[in-house]
């Protein structure tokens, strides 16, 4: 192993040890738990160290980074950026999920895209506490609208919800009302409970909180030069 696989093995290492307790901690198994390894600005050859050390699943910001990094190595590729309608045909070429939809138009173009390439794409819908539009998600109220969308869409398959918190909440007010969106989600739609949230800074909290998909990166691979 070179010098950067055995910092990445450690870092990983760590992060895995972290999810394994808080999830413990939490009553919840592990298995009911997938780690994304956000690789947004990292090279491909750190992809490689990662899917060698067996992570399966990578989210990336930019479409044009997730196609390049996707070609190189096969795994489960998920899209976590802001959504541009003209970007999803990109985007549906190599990402299996995508966490950041919100709105109608894009979900009525995404099912069109599928059909033509006659493939499924799962989806969460994002939403966001202070339903603020800059934060990319929908207010809490609106996500039975998009999820009854999804829901009857033979080419798209309804995974949940995703949430970044807004950065002045503290973390346990943020998921406390994160997990009461979620609970009442899963009411009106029990097929799709995913949960998509936790980074870096609040996966344990997320974990404690019903999270169900962690998208994690500088803890991983080291802080990033810029931010996209
Ligand atoms: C960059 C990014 C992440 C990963 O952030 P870290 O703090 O590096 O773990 C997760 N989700 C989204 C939407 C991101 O843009």
């Amino acid at each position: 192993m070179n010098s950067r696989a055995q910092e990445i093995a450690a870092a990983l290492a760590n992060v895995e040890d972290r999810v394994t307790k808080a999830a413990a901690s939490a009553d919840r198994k592990r298995s009911d738990l997938t780690l994304i390894a956000v690789t947004k600005t990292y090279p491909a050859s750190d992809v490689q160290i990662l899917a060698d050390l067996g992570v399966s699943n990578f989210g990336e910001n930019r479409s044009d980074e997730g196609s390049e990094k996707s070609e190189a190595i096969a795994a489960t590729w998920h899209f976590q950026g802001q959504v541009q309608g003209r970007k999803l045909k990109d985007i549906a070429s190599w990402a299996s999920y995508i966490h950041s939809i919100n709105s109608v138009d894009h979900i009525t173009k995404l099912s069109r895209i599928c059909s033509e390439k006659n493939r499924k794409i799962s989806i969460f819908l994002q939403f966001s506490l202070d339903g603020a539009p800059d934060r990319g998600g929908v207010h809490a109220d609106q996500l039975g609208q998009l999820a009854d969308q999804v829901a009857v869409d033979p080419n798209l398959d309804l995974a949940g919800l995703m949430c970044v918190p807004p950065v002045e909440y503290a973390f346990d007010r943020a998921f406390s009302e994160i997990a009461k969106v979620h609970s009442a989600f899963k009411m009106s739609f029990p097929d799709a409970v995913g949960l998509s949230a936790g980074m870096s800074s609040d996966f344990e909290v997320a974990i404690a909180h019903g999270a169900t998909h962690l998208r994690v990166g500088s803890e991983i691979l080291g802080s990033r030069a810029y931010h996209p």
